[in-house]
């Protein structure tokens, strides 16, 4: 099925009001295709964008990173990592990132893909003008070389969508702390990294899983998706502490994994790490400003590895439906979806996400 036109969400700039859109159908070359969206995601980045505190967005885009969806006019040879050709009607979702180019310094010497100068993000760093390459859209052209995956028979893609960024974030950062049997983890925020971090520790063998953050609703959330114990960030910080402390036998934790947002949360992950313990800094995805640490006092004598998590690759993507297809069914994520949207309502689904009124929010075309 084939149409003349997409209707895209388009963010025309920060603070502007994101208006419904008809946009030009790509022209497609062999090796790419089209995703009839089926969901794509609502998160926090999102309203980073429509805030404008992101740098480097080629504003008006079409928001929407992460999005499942089934493929359609398929032009040439569309495969996946093991050489299979797709089929039109093929439900999948596929890696936001595109054009990591695999030939410059960071690709090749240092092996730091997420930070390849050349990649490009669905729905953050490619702008309207370079097709629609968003998901608040009902159609998303997959551009040739995208990495396209499927979703795994079983796997319900409102499950998967669920998990969404927040899921393929934490993959990264349970990765970036080295979580293993027995580790004792803390987990600062509780939105969806924080929850998916939280199930991905538990999964994992950590003990304890503690669960810092707000609200309430969110904590008794964290619970159900596998924390053995939860802190109320009402509690003042000290008492925090004592409280994490307590809840791992008396001792401070071996990783902290902070997806809270706020630069102080890394001065708390700092206080709450055990001496060599490993601090993964993951949710400082934007420019929140400064904060004030002691470098004697908590990262030298305390001898601490002190980890950045930036963005994802495609093994975070593949373990992480390897990982619904085999144990997604036993943990609540759906839950977290606590609202859909049509793209004529895309300024209210941001709002919900920016008031925490929801924790995660669908844009459904
Ligand atoms: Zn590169
Ligand atoms: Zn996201």
């Amino acid at each position: 099925m084939t149409s003349s036109i997409v209707r895209a969400a388009v963010m025309r700039a920060p603070h502007e009001p994101i208006t419904v859109e008809e946009l030009p159908w790509p022209t497609l070359v062999p090796g790419s295709a089209m995703l009839r969206t089926l969901y794509s995601e609502v998160c926090g980045t999102d309203v980073h964008l429509h805030h404008g505190r992101l740098s480097g967005v080629p504003y008006p885009i079409i928001p929407g990173h992460v999005s499942v969806g089934h493929l359609t006019a398929i032009h040439g040879a569309v495969t996946d990592i093991d050489g299979m050709a797709f089929r039109e009607g093929d439900l999948v979702t596929f890696l936001d990132v595109h054009e990591t180019c695999g030939a410059c310094y960071e690709c090749l010497v240092t092996r730091q893909s997420t930070r390849c100068p050349h990649r490009k993000v669905y729905g953050i760093t490619y702008g309207v003008n370079d097709g629609p390459l968003g998901g608040w859209a009902d159609h998303i052209w997959m551009k040739p070389g995208v990495k396209i995956l499927r979703i795994p028979d079983g796997v319900d893609p409102a499950r998967f969508i669920a998990g969404g960024c927040g899921l393929v974030t934490a993959m990264h950062a349970i990765e970036r702390g080295n979580v293993r049997l027995g580790t004792s983890v803390a987990v600062l925020g509780v939105g969806p990294v924080g929850q998916a971090a939280i199930a991905l520790a538990a999964l994992s063998g950590a003990y304890p899983v503690i669960a810092v953050g707000a609200p309430s609703a969110r904590l008794d959330f964290a619970m159900r998706m596998g924390a053995t114990h939860v802190i109320p960030l009402e509690m003042p910080a000290e008492e925090r502490a004592a409280a994490v402390r307590a809840a791992n036998g008396g001792r401070p934790v071996d990783v902290v994994i902070e997806v809270a947002g706020v630069p102080d949360a890394v001065v708390q992950a700092l206080d709450l790490v055990r001496d060599g313990g490993v601090v993964v800094v993951a949710g400082q995805y934007t420019n929140a400003g400064d904060t004030v640490i002691n470098p004697h006092t908590q990262i030298n004598r305390k001898h601490v590895e002190i980890r950045g998590c930036w963005g994802c690759d495609y093994s975070h993507f593949h373990r992480a439906l390897h990982l619904l297809a085999h144990q997604g069914a036993s943990l609540p994520w759906l839950e977290a979806v606590s609202a859909r949207y049509p793209l004529e309502q895309a300024n209210e689904a941001l709002a919900a996400v920016a008031n925490r009124h929801v924790v995660k929010a669908l844009i459904v075309p």
